[in-house]
């Protein structure tokens, strides 16, 4: 029997030099890159979890549009989870919800009221059910306005931080030129150029990322806590969502990419596994020595350590020799 993974915490610190990957917004010419102020007050750089997270729900989409394309609603099909509601399956059963609250309005007799409650209860289970069969929405999470049902992520990603004293920023100009329109000149047309000035951030930073992934919750219906899925199509997802982290991590894709392509460095730090219905710590790879404190807390056989991203894939690797734990089943 292969062991059983109930969570999984990556943990490290990603040299990245000028790059512009995540940014507050533009004003005007002059785009702001993000920041953020640490408990201390401190002002540092940072990438947003949004991003991180949005990074990996993509990568994990082409996963899934490769391997296993049946298994998206409608909404995710063209990568928009967010409108999970516009599922006709999802649409028909809320219809019944209606019709069932309507009836429930007019029935007189208080024995009639309590079974269609329950009839409600049921077609909320239906909905879930169909929920979870998208692979997307089943791990990234989903939010349907009607009937009123959410589901949080399997996957976590805090912000990446730049270490306080390991980051520079610069402001940099550049200039565009941009034909402008055409005048006649002594009764010769001619071109006008002009010159376009705007303001770009560029960013080098070693930065500290957190992310917890939660193989139990894969499949699992969180209104009645039964398995929506098979365990074959469990440990597929389970697979998916690492092969998604892995390539996010080969390459981080994000704002500005095609003039300011990342140059990623040294690459450190520690996967932290449970095997148990127990959760992993998460230690800000901001302190120099969370790896240290990781290890004092957790089992050796439960650590993988990583210093480049040739040993992070292979450890990732690693955890699809398991399987995702199964609440009830130990
Ligand atoms: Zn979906």
């Amino acid at each position: 029997m292969s062991e059983k993974i109930y969570e999984i915490g990556f943990m490290g610190r990603i040299r990245i030099d000028a790059h512009s990957l995540n940014n507050e917004g533009t004003v005007g010419n002059v785009t702001e890159p993000r920041t953020i102020i640490l408990a201390d007050g401190q002002k540092t750089d940072g990438i947003s979890g949004e991003m991180l997270k949005h990074i990996h729900a993509e990568a994990l989409w082409q996963l899934v549009k490769e391997k296993t394309p049946n298994n998206l609603c409608p909404a995710c099909h063209i990568l928009s989870p967010m409108k999970a509601d516009v599922n006709p399956k999802i649409a028909e059963i809320n219809k019944k919800i209606k019709n069932l609250a309507n009836q429930r309005k007019n029935a007189e007799e208080r024995n009639k009221k309590e079974e269609i409650t329950k009839q409600i209860s049921q077609e909320i289970n239906n909905a879930v059910n169909e929920a979870l069969q998208c692979t997307i929405c089943d791990l990234h999470g989903f939010l349907i306005q009607e009937p009123t049902l959410s589901r949080k992520s399997t996957v976590e990603f805090g912000w990446a931080i730049a270490i306080p004293d390991k980051y520079f920023r610069e402001i940099h100009v550049h200039t565009r030129v941009a034909v402008a329109e055409k005048v006649k000149e002594g009764g010769e047309e001619a071109r006008v150029s002009e010159q376009m000035i705007y303001n770009r951030p560029t960013r080098s930073g070693v930065y500290a990322f957190v992310s917890v992934f939660q193989p139990w919750r894969i499949g699992l219906n969180e209104v009645n806590y039964t398995y929506s899925i098979s365990d074959i199509a469990r440990k597929t997802r389970y697979d998916l969502t690492l092969e998604a982290y892995k390539a996010m991590m080969t390459r981080l894709e994000g704002a500005m990419t095609t003039t300011r392509l990342p140059h990623f460095g040294d690459f450190t730090g520690i996967i932290v596994k449970a095997t148990s219905a127990f959760p992993v710590p998460v230690i800000s790879p901001l302190k120099d020595d969370y790896a240290q404190q990781i290890e004092t807390i957790v089992k050796p056989e439960n650590i993988h350590k990583f210093d480049s991203l040739t040993s992070l894939l292979q450890a990732i690797d690693k955890l699809k020799n398991a399987s995702p734990y199964k609440l009830g089943a130990h």
